[in-house]
């Protein structure tokens, strides 16, 4: 992509501030931590309920962007890089789109619908990338802001654009819809997912076709109601009606006889569930409608394979993290992969092993040309590329190494050379690069704890938006991020630019440094064996006792530094660490005498801000911390950071809020009152799978000191899960459940080491089958009150041998 910015600034019909004069934009970018950023971007500066893109602008002139569309020009950078200044910044990238968009002619499928959007993309792009050279949109770029990112995507040389468009409220359709300008239309079903933000289905659906206004055809399944909002012709599909264009009979329950026009043709379809085989029908209709011939069509859809769209971050052999992206290969899904490396990456060092791109659009040369630039701008330590044409275009570059086959480089390469690094695995399909997942991955049980990072984002924001904008946050990730991992987390949080974090041991620090995590770290308990580590890896000690006072004085003299940052405990009525009243004015006097270390902050702990029915003393805490708080600063003429709250504080007692707060478990999902737990999303799914069943007769027992006896013919499942892995013996017994496909089966008999036994009766299911042992349901919580415990210690209860994934969607 590039283009001309004196268009654009015509386009816009916008203020400027500094020369454009030669400017052609190469990248079109939102994101501040993208490595991709260079001075062939043009940044647009979006503001966000959370997020204000005008605060990078700064950082982002260091690393030498020189071209933002701001709304103002922030203080002190006038002179620095040229602006283009708009009224909205999201409405000038969408407009931008627009006016891009405007530049191509060929045909564009635009696709909506409740769900199923992204498949039926991808889809279609694997059935019709033999035919035509497709532009689409990446994963599920679908929104306000991705569907103009989407579209920058294209380039002289497509001839096909699929982009799929998806709304939450009314009005946005329109905008979509102005900047696709799609002729063909896909429909693919009208859900509940974002009823909230429409008064009615019906106006949701309203809103929904107007991707179509300007469609020559759409298809979609027959239905009258839909139908009335749809002017233009219909290719229309359907099981029972044969008055559709598409009349579609189930021969099996994976063999379907189509119908069209005077043809009739059989299609096996690779999956059974009700919702692909409809997903599919949609793609056969739409390739009917193009003309794709019968042979080409049940060919291609006998090859059709699952979607997997989000990106995983995968623990590896030889403490690796493996990024896998190995079913696609783009240029554009190739810049998302390359940002998501940068955030995951655990280790400095960063690998891609990557195979021959397809479906560029770009003339071979320059694509690779692009590509080799890519990988340099963001610094990859090593280059595997895999295929004819990747390793002839790259090997000039000294970090690459070329194989010429997925076979090859697996017979010649030796896994013991991956140690300590992160990386990015991303392959086409023909490639099957997941023979390279299966030899990196490390081995493990089949339980796994999935931990959803948007979520963790989404309960961060939920808890900012109780504060001042200015109130600083420490978020707590002491015992391994809560259960939920420690540095993966933490790295996200770092994205997030939180201020501090909080640990509760030295050790707990140290891991997070040696990972590259930069940001502050305030350490809980510090033991006064830790001291001297803990000023090697910049880790700051809560300080508690006078004892502890004059230690770490004593190690910091050692130490040989000044103003060491350390933080003051008081205790103001939890009675677990901290200064008592008594004992300030010995503090004071100490500090007074010394500059070795500093205050950064005074804080104290609230005993029960859960519980406002002990809203009295929670108020004298807070009047005691205040008391003392001002006595020190006084007599040290010092102004430290001060802070309460942990994360029950924060909803409950929002003005105690001071200059910063202490988020714990709200961050993980889980609050202490219904009313929070409604705004928060569920982050952590712990899963396993079903080993083995059985059926068992009347008079037959299950498991150990035979707890379960069997009265009536019983179909028994057994899980590989146990009170190892954290899962308490008193959940077992029939007081808990686990859940496999969506239906509750009951914990028979005692929870063993390693493995429990459930009902499943009534559930049809294999082995292998998914089992959820907690997520949506049941949920901590809920198995918590079971169990007599808080959620607390059920999440940090999870063993370390149950594998933790990281995932975006
Ligand atoms: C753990 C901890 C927190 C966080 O508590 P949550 O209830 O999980 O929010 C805050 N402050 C201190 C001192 C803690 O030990």
């Amino acid at each position: 992509m590039t283009f001309s910015i004196q268009n654009i600034i015509q386009h816009l019909n916008a203020k400027t501030s500094g020369s454009f004069s030669d400017f052609i934009v190469e990248n079109v970018s939102i994101d501040s931590r993208s490595l991709q950023n260079s001075n062939g971007t043009l940044f647009f500066a979006l503001k966000g309920s959370n997020h204000d893109g005008h605060d990078y602008i700064e950082s982002l002139i260091t690393k030498g962007v020189r071209s933002f569309v701001v709304e103002y020009i922030p203080n002190n950078l006038e002179e620095k890089a040229n602006f283009i200044i708009v009224e909205n910044t999201k409405k000038a990238l969408q407009e931008t789109a627009k006016y891009y968009r405007n530049l191509f002619q060929f045909p564009i499928i635009g696709i909506t619908g409740s769900n199923g959007k992204t498949i039926v993309k991808e889809w279609l792009n694997f059935l019709l990338s033999p035919d035509f050279s497709v532009v689409r949109s990446p994963k599920s770029y679908n929104s306000q802001v991705g569907v103009p990112l989407s579209i920058f995507g294209i380039n002289e040389h497509h001839n096909l654009g699929l982009f799929e468009a998806g709304i939450s409220q009314n009005g946005e359709m329109d905008i979509l819809e102005e900047i696709i300008q799609p002729s063909i239309g896909v429909f693919t079903y009208l859900g509940s997912a974002h009823d909230e933000g429409f008064s009615s289905p019906s106006e949701k659906l309203l809103e929904k076709v107007k991707l179509f206004k300007n469609c020559k055809v759409v298809v979609l399944e027959q239905n009258d109601e839909i139908e009335n909002h749809i002017a233009c012709k219909k290719i229309t599909w359907s099981f029972t009606n044969k008055i559709a264009t598409v009349f579609v009979e189930k021969l099996l329950e994976n063999q379907l006889k189509v119908n069209y026009n005077s043809d009739s043709f059989v299609v096996t379809i690779p999956f059974s569930d009700e919702i692909s085989i409809k997903n599919c029908v949609t793609c056969i209709a739409t390739l009917l409608h193009l003309g794709i011939s019968l042979e080409k069509i049940q060919e291609r859809v006998a090859n059709l394979y699952p979607v997997e769209i989000r990106l995983q971050a995968k623990k590896g052999i030889n403490n690796c993290v493996l990024i896998d992206d190995s079913y696609s290969s783009d240029y554009q899904s190739l810049k998302i992969a390359l940002d998501f490396l940068e955030q995951q990456k655990l280790h400095q060092k960063k690998t891609i092993i990557l195979s021959d791109i397809f479906q560029s659009g770009l003339p071979t040369e320059r694509l690779y040309e692009k590509v080799t630039s890519v990988l340099q701008r963001n610094n990859i330590d090593r280059i595997i590329v895999i295929g004819e044409t990747i390793s002839k275009y790259l090997s000039e570059l000294n970090n690459v190494i070329g194989f010429q086959s997925t076979s090859d480089f697996l017979k010649q390469f030796n896994t013991q050379s991956f140690q300590n690094e992160t990386i990015l695995i991303k392959g086409a399909r023909s490639f099957n690069f997941d023979e390279i997942v299966v030899l990196l991955e490390e081995k493990n049980h089949e339980t796994v704890l999935e931990i959803n990072l948007d979520a963790i984002s989404h309960n961060l924001n939920f808890y900012k938006s109780k504060l001042k904008p200015t109130t600083n946050i420490m978020v707590m990730v002491k015992a391994f991020g809560y259960g939920n991992g420690g540095f993966e987390i933490a790295k996200l949080l770092e994205h997030h630019k939180v201020d501090y974090l909080g640990v509760a041991f030295a050790d707990e620090g140290i891991e997070l440094r040696k990972a590259g995590i930069t940001l502050p770290i305030m350490v809980l308990n510090p033991e006064n064996s830790s001291f001297s580590a803990m000023i090697a890896y910049d880790l700051e000690p809560e300080i508690y006792s006078l004892s502890g006072l004059q230690e770490f004085i004593k190690v910091a003299q050692q130490k040989n530094v000044n103003s060491y940052p350390i933080h003051l405990k008081l205790d103001t009525g939890m009675h677990r660490l901290g200064f008592e009243n008594h004992q300030i004015q010995d503090v004071i006097s100490i500090l007074k005498e010394t500059n070795l270390v500093t205050i950064k902050s005074i804080f104290s702990h609230l005993a029960t801000s859960d519980d406002t029915s002990f809203r009295e003393f929670t108020l004298e805490q807070f009047s005691r911390f205040e008391k003392a708080t001002s006595t020190i600063c006084k007599s040290l003429k010092i102004s430290p950071i001060q802070h309460i709250l942990n994360t029950s504080g924060i909803f409950n007692y929002s003005e105690m809020q001071l200059d910063m707060v202490r988020l714990g478990i709200g961050l993980y999902g889980i609050g202490n009152s219904e009313e929070e737990n409604k705004k928060l999303q569920q982050v952590g799914t712990l899963k396993s799978i079903i080993s083995q069943i059985r059926t068992l007769k009347k008079g037959e027992s299950v498991g150990y000191s035979r707890k379960f006896m069997i009265s009536k013919e019983t179909k028994v499942a057994t899980i590989p899960i146990g009170y190892a892995d954290g899962i308490r013996r008193s959940w077992g017994n029939e007081k808990g459940y686990v859940f496999i496909n969506n239906q509750k089966a009951t914990i028979l008999g005692n929870v063993c080491m390693d493995m429990l036994m459930v009902d499943v009766t009534n559930i049809e299911c294999y082995e292998g089958d998914e089992v959820i042992i907690f997520g949506e349901h049941p949920s901590v919580i809920e198995i918590a009150n079971v169990v007599n415990t808080i959620p607390y210690e059920i999440l940090t209860g999870i063993s370390q041998r149950v594998k933790r994934i990281f995932f975006k969607n």
